[in-house]
């Protein structure tokens, strides 16, 4: 008798589980569907806007992207996903510049952490949400991120107006604009390496003295960039308080008499001004290896000036003396 009463009430039991299932199977049927028709849907944008997908280099209207090559995010990226390959120019106002020749990004080792988005100081670059980034060989997961043909730079067209203007009006107008913000970032930028180079200690432990090291760098990279960039007015108002910034535009006044400074003289200005920043640090105040890799720095300076003098002429080397008598003696022993 037991065994039917249990018979009966094991039945009922999966009737009733039967009867709720299909109510959940019943009620599904009849909701509205939330399947994505993919890829049928790919041209309604199927991933969300901030999804980071691959990094890609932010182009203009017209074709143009910011990147100045400084290389920032290559130093920021924790996988090396990121090589900047850079070459130097002349522009057609006989300015040396720095330009973006390659920007090879690795998707495959790229962990979309953005810090390389995050530190970019022209905000070139961004994540696009394209995420059909699926290839058959690794060789394609390397891309070329400057994919555009190179537009040539738009012409400084104020050159001849500013001549004109600059002549009767006795320079302080023109850059009166510019000169408190150029001047007032190179200035904040100085004020945070002094304060950086406050927190060295003697017996500092080397990574911490490695890391100040680091930042001081970067701030010198920045002002080297900023003066760079600078226009020719400028380069004067930066001259007028950092002469070792600036060392071509330091003699301006006596111009009409000097003859036209050549691009070694340049060069040589450029790493001589390098030069003097570097030796202006104590290095018995700096733990060994910092002190070292100053001092390999500073002798890659030497030599590097040295290899310009034995470049130059004699006309160039009676420059490089009159205007750098700290290092002309060994202009005179080359010659
Ligand atoms: S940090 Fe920005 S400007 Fe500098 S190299 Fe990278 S993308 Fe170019
Ligand atoms: S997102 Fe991160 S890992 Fe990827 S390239 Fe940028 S910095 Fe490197």
């Amino acid at each position: 008798m037991g065994s039917v009463k249990d018979y009966f009430s094991s039945f009922t039991t999966g009737f009733i589980s039967l009867v709720k299932g299909m109510a959940v199977t019943g009620k599904e049927f009849v909701t509205p569907k939330l399947t994505e028709e993919y890829p049928d849907n790919r041209k309604e944008g199927v991933a969300a806007d901030r999804f980071r997908a691959a990094l890609t280099l932010k182009y203009d209207e017209e074709g143009r992207h910011k990147c100045i090559a400084c290389g920032i995010c290559q130093r920021n990226c924790p996988n090396g996903s990121i090589e900047i390959v850079k070459r130097v120019v002349t522009t057609p106002d006989g300015k040396k510049k720095q330009k973006l020749d390659r920007y090879v990004y690795n998707i495959g080792s790229c962990t979309f952490c953005r810090l390389c988005v995050t530190s970019c100081p022209q905000d070139a670059l961004e994540f696009s949400n394209d995420f059909e980034q699926a290839v058959f060989t690794r060789d394609k997961l390397f891309k070329q991120l400057n994919y555009l043909p190179e537009k040539d730079e738009p012409m400084p067209e104020p050159k001849p107006a500013v001549e004109v203007a600059a002549k009767p009006a006795p320079q302080v107008e023109a850059p009166a604009a510019d000169k408190p913000d150029i001047v007032a970032e190179i200035r904040q930028n100085f004020e945070k390496i002094d304060k950086i180079n406050a927190a060295r200690k003697p017996g500092q432990p080397d990574a911490v003295a490695a890391k100040i090291q680091e930042k001081v760098d970067a701030l010198q990279q920045k002002i080297d960039q900023i003066v760079a960039a600078a226009s020719a007015d400028e380069r004067k108002a930066i001259a007028a308080e950092w002469p070792q910034l600036v060392p071509a535009a330091a003699p301006a006044e006596a111009a009409p008499e000097a003859p036209a400074e050549s691009e070694i003289v340049a060069e040589i200005g450029e790493n001589a001004a390098k030069l003097a920043k570097l030796q202006k640090a104590d290095l018995s105040t700096l733990p060994a290896p910092a002190a070292a890799k100053l001092k390999e720095k500073v002798d890659a300076l030497k030599v590097k000036i040295n290899e310009l003098m034995a470049k130059a002429s004699a006309d160039e080397l009676a420059q490089i003396k009159a205007k750098f008598p700290d290092i002309a003696p060994e202009a005179e022993n080359k010659n």
